[in-house]
């Protein structure tokens, strides 16, 4: 460290996931290919930032598909939405451009199959989230969601022969996930698990990379939306990995000086929708007040990337003969 100067270690991976980023990507696409107005349902994601950018390029959030006039171009969220939605959007002759992103509807996959086999699906998940009620709405007559260990008590009781699986939200913080799926197992020893991890990488990594640092840290900043699952957790996860402090902040100007006092190392990450620029006005902002020994601390490297929705791809190139 240099001589009086504060450190700020930078959790790696954070911020931009790849369904985010194709999510954004969509957007701005179909501004540029169909102008403005394209309406998006619900926040692209969950990120103020973003979302305010969006609309001042020319996109037009709504709560729901009947507030977009028939025929207009509508943006599905990289949240995921039910066959109602679907539905809904069919009868008003809109057209659809799918930013749900595809590890979202690999969930979706399994509830349809699940639900076909004749399983009852418990699905790991907050109430009231946007890609909980898409996914629930794939199967509603056999979806039970589970909120929290609590919700493991409210459940109906489910006879041994009943085919039994647990599914989950995407977003949900990986610890707690395993403690609930254990106190499921309790009550159902014959419940089934799901086929593969549904707590995505991007959600898995950056809690990885925040439980790396938070020991060392007397402070966690993790920039995101309050609305924003994924981002909440990394707060979560700070806090249980040893950070004496942590809190979530869209901006810079939120971060109060008085979580700074006796705060000689600061950890800081981002949300799965967070662009890195909020990330970089924060490190500037703290770098006024002395966290100048900065030092990026990896846990993984990231390569996946999502394909853009078909109608928003680009042509293939004509290569000369
Ligand atoms: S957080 Fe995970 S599930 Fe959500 S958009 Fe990113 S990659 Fe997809």
């Amino acid at each position: 460290m240099t001589d009086g100067a504060k450190n700020l270690l930078l959790a790696s991976p954070r911020g931009y996931c790849a369904g985010v980023d194709r999510a954004v990507e969509t957007v701005e696409k179909a501004l540029e290919k169909y102008g403005s107005p394209v309406y998006v349902r619900k926040e692209i994601v969950h990120n103020k930032y973003v979302v305010k950018t969006l609309e001042e390029r020319g996109a037009v959030f709504v709560d729901e598909t009947d507030e977009v006039p028939e025929g207009a171009h509508v943006v599905f969220s990289a949240h995921g939405v039910s066959p109602a939605v679907r539905d809904a959007a069919a009868q008003r002759n809109l057209l659809t451009l799918d930013a749900s992103c595809p590890l979202v509807t690999k969930v979706h996959n399994e509830a349809k199959r699940f639900a076909r086999d004749g399983f009852q699906i418990l699905l790991v998940g907050h109430e009231g989230h946007e890609e909980v009620e898409g996914t629930s709405g794939e199967a509603p007559e056999v979806t039970h969601l589970v909120d929290g260990v609590e919700g493991v008590d409210a459940l109906p009781d489910f006879p041994e022969d009943q085919p039994l699986v647990w599914l989950s939200q995407t977003t949900l913080s990986v610890d707690e996930t395993l403690e609930i799926v254990a106190k499921l197992k309790e009550r159902f020893p014959h419940l089934q698990d799901p086929p593969s991890d549904d707590i995505c990488y991007a959600t898995q990594n950056r809690q990885a990379a925040v439980k790396n640092i938070a020991p060392r840290c007397d402070l966690v900043i993790v920039v995101g939306s309050q609305n924003s699952s994924n981002s909440k957790r990394l707060v979560e996860v700070a806090l249980e990995a040893g950070a004496r402090e942590a809190h979530l902040v869209d901006y810079a100007h939120q971060i109060e000086e008085s979580w700074l006092e006796n705060a000689d190392t600061i950890g800081l990450s981002s949300g799965a929708s967070v662009p890195e620029i909020l990330v970089q006005e924060v490190v500037a902002h703290l770098g006024e007040r002395g966290y100048t020994d900065v030092e990026e601390v990896t846990t993984t490297v990231e390569t996946i990337t999502f394909a853009l929705p078909r109608d928003l791809r680009m042509p293939p190139r004509k290569v000369d003969a």
